[in-house]
């Protein structure tokens, strides 16, 4: 199941020592991206985030005031300045503080909170060449990223929309998960009363969720504490995938405010969340938990259309463009090989079913469809019939019959 050696054989992804730790996708393999993508800003859209887009590239005044320059910096891929002959710009290792700027491009109301900002860019952290690891240890990434900037008394509010959202997402995938509470950690900022009611709002949110969670002591991040949840995959391996940390540490460096009902100004409370993670580890893991056999919404490729002789070739063709009409990705095999042959390929690229035409599918308008996993089980059914289905089979993200 390892997702390097399914990511060649399925023709998903790959890597070159040209750019080590960034990975070269596929059509296939940028077609699962693009659709986990969208799936996730279309939900993001109905829950109300903004999707906003921030340079890749800043000068180090932004790392000063955010901390990178001084704790980080070395993890950062510096660039050389020209004009100054210095490396004083990076590209950004995260997205959070680009967020702060445009939080703060503006006066902001206490009315418009939440504003929250979603994006998928691209991000750059320079591992040390020997930790790179296929998709799960990457220098060029993108994470589903938000930053959500709200009042105090909204966090409980917040937190339930987003435990509901990772619940949503983790069980669309068969993905089973548990939460874990993160608490002050040794080295941290702020204060101890800042810790006391930070921690207190979070608790207070697990429990009217009324969610089991296990409590991790110490383990919050420095600037606040945080909620991370832990999946399971399909061979009961766990993954660190999702987290919710409040921050209260970031809108004062950022000097970030908003004017109040009271007309006088306050400081937000930040949280930074992300539900699968960076793309590519989140590609890997589910690369493995379905061994490449991926729902039929997220399958790359849908049908293969295999025609028996030359003759129904046409025959094939048009099904093709019907299905493609559908918004369904299917692929003719034209290859001068045999059905068998065309048959042991589809199986082997784990196409989630084959529509085989043969004289009499041909005339009569019809498909012997072939199930993944189904062996030689085969159904003849029409071409209205098997489109109707697969369209059902894509509207409700159905979860491949575990084999
Ligand atoms: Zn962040």
């Amino acid at each position: 199941r390892d997702h390097r050696k399914l990511g060649r054989d399925l023709d998903l992804f790959w890597f070159h020592p040209s750019a080590p730790g960034a990975a070269f996708w596929s059509d296939r393999g940028t077609t699962i991206f693009r659709l986990l993508g969208d799936w996730m800003l279309e939900t993001l859209a109905k829950n109300g985030y903004q999707q906003v887009k921030t340079p890749l590239l800043y000068n180090k005044s932004l790392w000063q005031v955010s901390g990178h320059w001084g704790k980080y910096r070395e993890n950062m891929f510096l660039v050389l300045d020209n004009e100054t002959g210095e490396h004083d710009f990076s590209l950004k290792p995260m997205n959070c503080p680009s967020h702060h700027l445009m939080f703060a491009s503006r006066r902001r109301s206490y009315r418009e909170l939440p504003v929250r900002y979603a994006t998928q860019d691209v991000l750059h952290r320079n591992e040390v060449s020997g930790a790179l690891s296929g998709l799960t240890r990457v220098r060029q990434f993108q994470q589903d990223d938000a930053h959500i900037y709200l009042m105090e008394s909204q966090i409980v509010d917040e937190v339930r929309r987003l435990v509901a959202m990772i619940d949503y997402f983790y069980n669309a995938l068969g993905l089973r998960y548990h939460a874990k509470f993160a608490t002050r950690p040794e080295q941290r900022v702020g204060t101890d009363e800042l810790w006391d009611r930070a921690e207190a709002i979070l608790r207070d949110a697990l429990e009217a969720i009324g969610m089991d969670y296990e409590l991790k002591e110490g383990d919050g991040a420095f600037y606040g504490p945080k909620i991370d949840f832990d999946v399971e995959d399909a061979i009961g391996r766990s993954w660190q995938l999702g987290t919710i940390q409040l921050d209260y540490q970031n809108p004062e460096l950022f000097d970030l405010t908003y004017v109040g009902e009271d007309n006088t100004e306050h400081r937000p409370v930040i949280i930074h969340r992300a539900i699968f993670g960076s793309f590519e580890r989140f590609i890997a893991i589910l690369t493995e938990h379905f061994a490449g056999s991926f729902p039929l919404w997220l399958a790359p490729e849908q049908v293969r259309v295999i025609a028996i002789t030359d003759e129904v070739m046409d025959s094939a063709r048009s099904l093709v463009a019907e299905l493609a009409d559908a918004g369904l990705r299917a692929h003719l095999d034209e290859r001068a090989e045999t059905l068998n042959y065309k048959i042991r390929d589809a199986e082997t690229m784990k196409v989630p079913y084959m529509a085989v035409i043969g004289a009499r599918e041909a005339s009569s308008g019809t498909v012997a469809v072939r199930a993944r996993g189904a062996g030689k089980k085969q159904e003849v059914m029409s071409r209205a019939e098997f489109i109707g289905r697969l369209k059902g089979e894509v509207a409700s993200k159905a979860l491949p019959v575990q084999g």
